[in-house]
């Protein structure tokens, strides 16, 4: 098979949720982040294990990631969509009952003529500068926005990966004077704001990154492993090139093997003659460029062939190969690509009658 293999642990999903569902009090519910088809990993297959779990609030990008999340969770969820609601978003919203995280004047003047009394929540900007109604435009409706009960009042912070950034106290000061006495459920934390502590749990949490292994969420359970089956190997001779442009050149006599995945597949170009693929416990260097849909590797100290060589595994996580090309766990994760066959650990067993949360 020329396929790789991406093995995706919902076990460990699960694990990682109730880590982080722990670190705040039982009257913080702790959501789930499943945005971009949950970091790339397969938003129904996630979405359902932690739906049967218990997680009742999802929360997603888009207006159309929302509507594909109600087909498969059924009713007993709140979908909230942060990018709030966009001029023909309306019927879509309203037919699957999503909850736009109204973000701006403009949005919230749409949603109010267009669906009275439908659900919304509310998006502040408490310093970030990317979503959200700040200071002025906030005290100017507020009092309207609060008659119509807002579900959610959320905001997002800047710099919650680094806890000792002066950031994260000013947002929080911020949102507080902005919510504090209103008596309306509140979000501000995602992953890292939750590792700040209690003070910025609020009433709703929004985990992402940190239920699929990665950073900031230092002690998360790895959930994937990307094993990239060999298709050939080669004998190389000293001063022979591998790869387009020559840009490898064997100093001895050595073994390559050629692995079925490449750009096409998310894994980027900058790995080119500096990422490692693993053998086991063996680290194989990658050598020469990585093409479209094939990467070389020096395999000249195995003793065996391997079948299958590992990007992703146990002795490299996401956020460590983010590191080799000075990117981030999140894009690793998020760069995944299709062609992979996705094989799901975990969870619980499938059964297409029974979503588990419908009508809960
Ligand atoms: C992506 C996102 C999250 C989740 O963030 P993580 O760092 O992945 O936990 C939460 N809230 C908002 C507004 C987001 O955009």
């Amino acid at each position: 098979m020329a396929t790789s293999s991406l093995r995706i642990d919902l076990d460990a999903v699960l694990a990682n949720w109730r880590a982080l569902d722990a670190c705040s009090s039982r009257s913080t519910q702790t959501g789930a982040v499943v945005k971009a088809n949950a970091y790339g990993l397969g938003a129904d297959r996630v979405a359902l294990a932690l739906a049967r779990a218990g997680v009742r609030k999802f929360f997603v990008a888009a207006t159309e990631e929302g509507a594909q999340l109600r087909q498969t969770l059924g009713d007993g969820v709140d979908i909230h969509v942060f990018s709030g609601h966009m001029a023909g978003d309306t019927d879509m919203i309203n037919d699957l009952r999503l909850i736009p995280m109204l973000n701006s004047l403009d949005q919230v003047t749409r949603h109010f003529e267009a669906l009275q009394n439908a659900p919304f929540g509310i998006q502040l900007n408490s310093g970030m500068n990317r979503l959200g109604m700040g200071l002025p435009e906030w005290e100017a409706v507020a009092p309207l926005i609060l008659s119509a009960n807002p579900r959610l009042i959320m905001s997002h912070l800047a710099c919650a990966d680094d806890p000792d950034h002066d950031m994260n106290r000013q947002q929080l000061d911020a949102f507080k004077y902005m919510t504090d006495g209103l008596g309306f459920p509140r979000s501000l934390s995602a992953t890292g704001g939750i590792l700040l502590g209690p003070e910025y749990h609020f009433d709703v949490t929004r985990p992402g990154i940190g239920l699929y292994g990665g950073l900031p969420f230092e002690e998360a359970r790895p959930v994937v492993q990307l094993s990239l089956p060999v298709i050939q190997t080669n004998q190389v001779s000293a001063g022979e090139t591998v790869g387009y442009s020559n840009t490898w050149e064997a100093e001895i006599d050595s073994r390559t093997a050629t692995v079925a995945a490449g750009y096409a597949d998310g894994i980027t170009r900058h790995l080119s003659s500096k990422g490692t693929l693993w053998a086991g416990d063996i680290p194989c260097p990658i050598v020469g460029r990585v093409s479209m849909d094939l990467i070389t590797v020096d395999i000249t100290h195995l003793d065996e062939v391997p079948k299958s060589l590992d990007l992703l595994g146990p002795h490299q996580g996401v956020d460590d190969l983010a590191d080799v090309t000075g990117t981030i766990g999140y894009e690793v994760l998020t760069s995944l690509g299709q062609r992979y066959a996705r094989h799901y650990q975990g969870g619980l067993p499938t059964d297409p009658r029974s979503n588990g949360v419908s009508g809960a």
